[in-house]
C-alpha cells in the first residue's frame, strides 16, 4: 500500500526547479545580500497581493507580531488579548514586549478566538487585540473592527498560517490595523529557510516597523530609538516572488482537498470535521479533525499510510513556558481540541485522487478502530 506524506516542502521547489534556481542565481549576480532589488519587488507584490499599502520584510513570523506591537508602544501594564487555542509564537510576542497575555478560549465549531469572549476580555488596560487565523481559516474581522474602534484598540492579525484566507471581499492581512505572516518553509507561502513579514495600510506604523527592524536607524548610523535586526533577506525575497505567483493554484488545491475530505469523511460516527464561520473562505494551512480516541486512530492511520499529525498537542498555559504564570487557568474548549485534534495530510503535494485515497482509509481506520 503507498504511503502519503503529510507535507513535502520540497514539491514546490521540485515543480518550479528551473524559476527558482534563476531567480536566486540573479540574486547572487546582483551582490546585494542585504536589502537591494528583490527584496523591494517582493514587499510590493506582497502587499499588493494581501490589498494593502505597505509589506515590510522581517526575519521571520515572530517577529513580524512582535514589531508591530513594540511600534505601538506596547509593553509592561497593557494588556493583550489573544487565542487559548494558538501556535506558542503568538504568546510569546506579546510575552516579549513585557504586556500581559489575556488569553480568551475557543469557539468549539471553528477552534478560532471566541468573539464573545474577546468582548468580555477588554478592560481599560487592553491595547491590542490578536486574532488568529488559525490552520488558515479567518476570525470574521467585522465585529473585531468595531470592537477596535469603540475600544480604541489595536487590531494585529497573525496571518501566518493565513496567506490568501479571505473574510467578505477582503484578505488575510488587511482585515486589521495590522498583520504579521511567517515564511516557514511548511506554510502556504515558504522560504528555504526563515521569513516573514508585517502587511499594512498605515504609513507611520509600516515605517516605524521597518526603522526598528534596522536597528532603530532610517539612515545608516543615525539609530533614533533602539531597534533590533530584522530582515527578510533577499535570496528568500526572490524565492517568494517566484512562489507567489503560484500561490493562488496551489491554495485552491488545498480547497479541493478539504472539499473532498468534508463529504467523504462527513457523519462517521465520533468524528468532528473543521467548521469555518459564514463569508470566510479558507486557505486550509491544517485540516484539523477531532476525534475522542484520537491516539488510536492516529496509530491506525500511520498503519495506513497516512500519517497524521497534531496541532497542537499541549495548551499553551499547560505548557513549560506559561506554566508557572497561566497554568491556573481554564481554557475547557482549547483543552479538549489539545486532546482531540488530528490533522490530516493536506496541501499542493497531494492530488485529488490522493485525497479520495486518504479519505477512504480515514473511513476505514475508523470503521477498524
Ligand atoms: C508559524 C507561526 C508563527 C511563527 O512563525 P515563524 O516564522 O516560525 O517565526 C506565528 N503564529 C502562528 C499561528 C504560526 O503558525
Amino acid at each position: 500500500m503507498t504511503g502519503f506524506n503529510f507535507l513535502d516542502v520540497g514539491f514546490t521547489y521540485r515543480s518550479l526547479q528551473e524559476e527558482l534556481d534563476a531567480a536566486y542565481r540573479a540574486v547572487m549576480d546582483s551582490g546585494y545580500y542585504i536589502g537591494g532589488s528583490a527584496l523591494a519587488g517582493f514587499e510590493t507584490d506582497y502587499a499588493a497581493w494581501c490589498g494593502a499599502r505597505h509589506c515590510i520584510g522581517v526575519g521571520n513570523g515572530l517577529e513580524a507580531l512582535v514589531l508591530p506591537l513594540r511600534a505601538r508602544g506596547i509593553g509592561p501594564g497593557d494588556e493583550v488579548i489573544v487565542p487559548a487555542n494558538t501556535f506558542i509564537a503568538t504568546w510569546l510576542a506579546v510575552a516579549q514586549t513585557g504586556a500581559t497575555i489575556v488569553p480568551v478560549d475557543a469557539d468549539p465549531a471553528t477552534m478560532n478566538i471566541d468573539l464573545d469572549g474577546v468582548e468580555r476580555a477588554v478592560t481599560p488596560r487592553t491595547k491590542a487585540v490578536m486574532p488568529v487565523h488559525l490552520y488558515g481559516a479567518p476570525v470574521p474581522s467585522a465585529r473585531l473592527r468595531a470592537l477596535a474602534e469603540a475600544e480604541g484598540l489595536f487590531l494585529l492579525e497573525d496571518a501566518a498560517q493565513a496567506h490568501g484566507a479571505t473574510d467578505g471581499d477582503r484578505k488575510a492581512g488587511a482585515l486589521g490595523h495590522a498583520a504579521g505572516f511567517s515564511f516557514y518553509p511548511g506554510k502556504n507561502l515558504g522560504a528555504f529557510g526563515d521569513g516573514g513579514a508585517v502587511v499594512t495600510d498605515d504609513d507611520a506604523l509600516a515605517d516605524a516597523v521597518r526603522v526598528l527592524g534596522n536597528y532603530g536607524a532610517r539612515e545608516k548610523y543615525h539609530h533614533e530609538t533602539r531597534g533590533g535586526n530584522s530582515r527578510l533577506d533577499p535570496l528568500q525575497a526572490a524565492v517568494l516572488s517566484v512562489k507567489l505567483k503560484h500561490l493562488d493554484a496551489w491554495n485552491r488545491r488545498r480547497q479541493e482537498i478539504a472539499a473532498i475530505y468534508a463529504e467523504a469523511l462527513s457523519g462517521l460516527p465520533g468524528l468532528t470535521l473543521p467548521q469555518t464561520a459564514p463569508g470566510t473562505q479558507p486557505v486550509w494551512h491544517l485540516y484539523v479533525v477531532r476525534h475522542p480516541r484520537r491516539d488510536a486512530l492516529r496509530a491506525a492511520l500511520d498503519k495506513a499510510g497516512v500519517p497524521a499529525a497534531l496541532h497542537y498537542p499541549v495548551p499553551n498555559h499547560h505548557s513549560g513556558a506559561f506554566r508557572a504564570e497561566l497554568g491556573h487557568l481554564s481554557f475547557p474548549v482549547t483543552e479538549e481540541i489539545c486532546a482531540t485534534c488530528l490533522s490530516l495530510p493536506i496541501g499542493p503535494h497531494l492530488s485529488p485522487d490522493d485525497a479520495r485515497e486518504i479519505a477512504g482509509r480515514v473511513a476505514q481506520s475508523l470503521r477498524d478502530l
